[in-house]
């Protein structure tokens, strides 16, 4: 990146290189389905990285469905035995942010509520170096916002991956306000380095895939509450109507419920149009504590083989 310097007369007196950092070294917030997926395909490409969760429990699970989701890449030979052997002896897991001291890249992956992720950024900081650069997996929450609680808002950047995260294609990059060049050029390396394509967004609420995703997920929502259809009459008219590769419905319960719902809040208080309201029905499944696959009951119930639907 070259950055015109001029003298007091005016003249361009030299063109200063500002290189991107190189991220050679990740930490992961967040051990849940997507903070696993962020450490698999990191650990993959190299990278040491390091999770923490609140919960040893999710980092035990976190681990193990890694370790499988790899044995899985080395059955249908997308890795070797070995490339999985080295990938997991790179990931290391802690309860404590202090685990962060060296890394160069914190990529936050908790739970999608604002005020939690700005608790976390605060007890995060004091465990980094001055270098170390954030960027929040935050499917919804502006990127601006989020920066402004760190010390080092310009450093702080929006990267926004899919799940499951080994599987899918795009990231999203997202430049809070302050966010500088040299911070988006490494991230933007970085999701190339994971064989990821990126796609870069405004910081607006939702920013562009669940900008759309979500309140069409929020309508089948509303066709359930109304009776327009059932449960397996919404998602099949639209895996073979519309071509979907999952209904709605299903892909509602794989994001998690309570996700969708606090996207679907975030858009309505972030562009005050009533269009967005979250279906009172989404609503009363995540008040109910059915958040989907990740507890065992949503529009399907997962205890049932196959998985049956509930309405
Ligand atoms: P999840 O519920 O599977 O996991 C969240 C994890 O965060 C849990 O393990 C929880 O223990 C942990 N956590 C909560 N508070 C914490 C804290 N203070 N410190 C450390 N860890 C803490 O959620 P998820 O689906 O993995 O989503 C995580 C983030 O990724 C959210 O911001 C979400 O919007 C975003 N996201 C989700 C999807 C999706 O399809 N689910 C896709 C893209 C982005």
């Amino acid at each position: 990146m070259n950055v015109d310097f001029k003298s007091a007369a005016g003249a361009i007196i030299a063109p200063m290189v500002i290189e991107p950092p190189e991220i050679k070294s990740v930490g992961v917030i967040g051990a849940g389905q997507m903070g696993n997926g962020i450490a698999h395909v990191c650990a993959l490409a190299g990278l040491p990285v390091t999770i923490v969760d609140i919960k040893q429990e999710a980092l035990t699970k976190a681990m193990d469905i890694m370790a499988r989701n790899m044995e899985r890449q080395v059955h249908r030979s997308i890795i070797t035995s070995d490339q999985r052997d080295e990938a997991l002896a790179r990931v290391k897991s802690s309860t404590d942010y202090a685990a962060f001291t060296d890394v160069d890249l914190v990529i936050e992956a908790a739970t999608e509520k604002e005020d939690l992720k700005r608790l976390i950024f605060k007890s995060l900081i004091p465990n980094l170096k001055p270098s170390c650069l954030i960027a929040s997996n935050t499917s919804s929450i502006s990127i601006t916002r989020l920066g402004a609680v760190t010390d080092r808002a310009e450093k702080f950047i929006g990267m926004h991956f899919m799940n499951p995260v080994p599987v899918m294609k795009l990231v999203e990059i997202i430049r809070g306000i302050a966010t500088d060049e040299p911070t988006f050029q490494a991230v933007k390396n970085l999701a190339q380095n994971l064989g990821k394509v990126s796609a870069v967004s405004e910081d607006f609420p939702a920013f562009i895939v669940n900008r759309i995703l979500v309140p069409m997920i929020n309508e089948a929502v509303y066709a359930l509450y109304e009776g327009v259809g059932s449960v397996s009459g919404i998602d099949t008219s639209m895996k073979l109507g519309a071509n979907h590769p999952m209904g709605p419905l299903e892909l509602a319960d794989f994001i998690g419920l309570d996700t969708c719902l606090s996207i679907m809040q975030v858009l309505h208080e972030g562009l005050a149009d009533s269009k967005y309201r979250p279906c009172p029905l989404l609503v009363k499944y995540v008040e109910a504590g059915w958040y989907g696959r990740k507890t065992g009951r949503g529009f399907y119930d997962y205890t049932q083989t196959p998985p049956r639907p509930t309405r």
